[in-house]
């Protein structure tokens, strides 16, 4: 007899993972290192300990180990909100009308309202146990600030935001979460560090950049005894953190037998689709299974669909190391009629090795199909999504409205990483009609791509 599906499906704690999974291990083709922009080589874990907390570098160089330890006192706090439900979408399939099977794995469901919190928890367990007094970091939406001051005020650390100043504005409510966390939070640019004095004197209406706040937050950690700079998405060590997503939804849909088809997740630096497909990946890379596996990004900031593989500096600032990623340059700043999050350049160069040998693909989509897609969502299942997380539903929708068409009846589950309760700005715009669509030129991609770094590219 077939188990009826539940309409939220729990593992037990016992279910629980209790290993985050490295996906490089299971790569023929590594992701290509970090580099020194300075002499073109690999990074060594000693040039980035002035920056890095020493575990989290040791994690980020590590190609080989597969499954890795998650401490004690991460699952302790992993408890509070974790396991997430893996959601049939039944009402969600009512409403399109669809014979597709959906599910979602809900990450919204802290305080922080999205997945980042599982990292932040593990950045900033390995910065306590380094006997560090704080850590900096940027925050562009205010998800990544939000989760790493309750993480931070858990491990006892000092933690200290800087955000992109057109969120800081368009979200005033953020700052006092954080607060209310102990963490501390800066606009930026901001007069703080010379970086930000740099880039206020060339661009004085500048509205920022994550790339311009990272620069801004990698300045105060290297100049403050006892902080380290740590990063919520892109790198390495973030995705490992953040399998835990996709490892629960792995055991969750084995439990009752669903074999997915189709696999979704959104793109910004790619940490939520990587931490969330990368066992599945595991299961294609071994030969075990295959799936059809979807980055949802936006047309605003397309990375994947329209960037180049390249290395390129994480910042503006142009001070961090070099990634290979696909990139729409450094130097790209989204239009700020951009309401959607995802504004990063780059992207985690795991994901970008993968893309590039096209073990996934990826769909751009513009802000108001995505605030569409986030309606009819909100009305079915009830959750109000973040933006983000929205094109990852405009996806889901457009299959599932595919299958209509075919009758298949195909199984989709989709990453819904996160709440939209601070993004109320963007759905009033959506609501009142304002709401436009700014798709950068082709000229204006060419232009922030032909300021690649020489180093890495020749
Ligand atoms: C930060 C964030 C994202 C995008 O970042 P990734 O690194 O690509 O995961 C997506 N959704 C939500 C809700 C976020 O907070």
């Amino acid at each position: 007899m077939e188990k009826k599906i539940p309409y939220k499906i729990y593992l037990t704690e016992e279910e629980m993972p209790s290993q985050w999974y490295n996906v490089r291990a299971d790569m023929k083709i590594k992701p290509a290192p970090l580099l020194n922009p300075g002499t073109g080589k690999p990074l060594t874990l000693e040039e980035m300990q002035p920056i890095f907390c020493t575990e989290l570098i040791k994690q980020e160089l590590d190609n080989d180990t597969k499954w890795v330890d998650i401490p004690q006192p991460v699952l302790d706090f992993y408890k509070m909100f974790r396991p997430s439900p893996l959601v049939h979408a039944e009402f969600l399939e009512k409403a399109l009308g669809t014979p597709a099977k959906i599910f979602y794995k809900f990450e919204g469901n802290n305080t922080s309202g999205s997945h980042k919190l599982n990292s932040a928890i593990a950045q900033a367990y390995y910065a306590k146990e380094q006997g560090l007094k704080g850590v900096t970091t940027e925050t562009g939406a205010g998800q990544w600030g939000t989760a790493l001051s309750m993480a931070c005020q858990y491990m006892g650390i000092d933690c200290k935001v800087y955000m992109v100043k057109c969120s800081y504005e368009q979200k005033p409510f953020r700052r006092e979460v954080i607060r209310t966390y102990g963490g501390s939070i800066v606009p930026s640019p901001s007069d703080t560090t010379q970086v930000g004095r740099k880039i206020l004197a060339e661009h004085p209406d500048t509205t920022g950049s994550l790339g311009c706040a990272i620069s801004e937050a990698v300045e105060v950690a290297v100049t403050n005894d006892g902080y380290r700079y740590v990063l919520g998405s892109v790198l390495n060590q973030v995705l490992l953190h953040q399998t835990i997503i996709g490892l629960e939804a792995q055991a969750a849909l084995k439990k009752y037998d669903i074999k997915p088809d189709i696999l979704i997740g959104c793109t910004g630096g790619g940490s939520n689709l990587g931490g969330f497909a990368s066992p599945f990946i595991g299961e294609i890379l071994r030969g075990e299974a295959n799936y059809k596996i979807i980055g949802a990004e936006p047309a605003s900031c397309p990375s994947f669909t329209r960037g180049k593989y390249a290395y390129d500096f994480c910042d503006t600032g142009m001070i961090c190391p070099l990634a290979k990623m696909y990139t729409v340059g450094s130097q790209f700043i989204p239009s700020s009629n951009h309401a959607g999050g995802l504004r990063f350049h780059g992207m985690s160069p795991i994901l970008s090795e993968l893309y590039d040998e096209g073990i996934f693909e990826a769909r751009a989509y513009e802000q108001t199909q995505v605030f569409e897609a986030a309606e009819i969502f909100a009305k079915a299942e009830g959750i109000l999504p973040a933006p983000e997380s929205s094109h990852a539903i405009r996806a889901a929708i457009d299959e599932a409205l595919k299958c209509k068409e075919t009758g298949e009846e195909k199984t989709i589950v989709f990453n819904l990483s996160g709440t939209g309760y601070f993004d109320l700005v963007a759905y009033k715009q959506f609501n009142d009609g304002t709401m436009t669509d700014v798709i950068p030129s082709d000229a204006v991609i060419a232009e922030a791509l032909s300021k690649l770094p020489k180093v890495g590219n020749e």
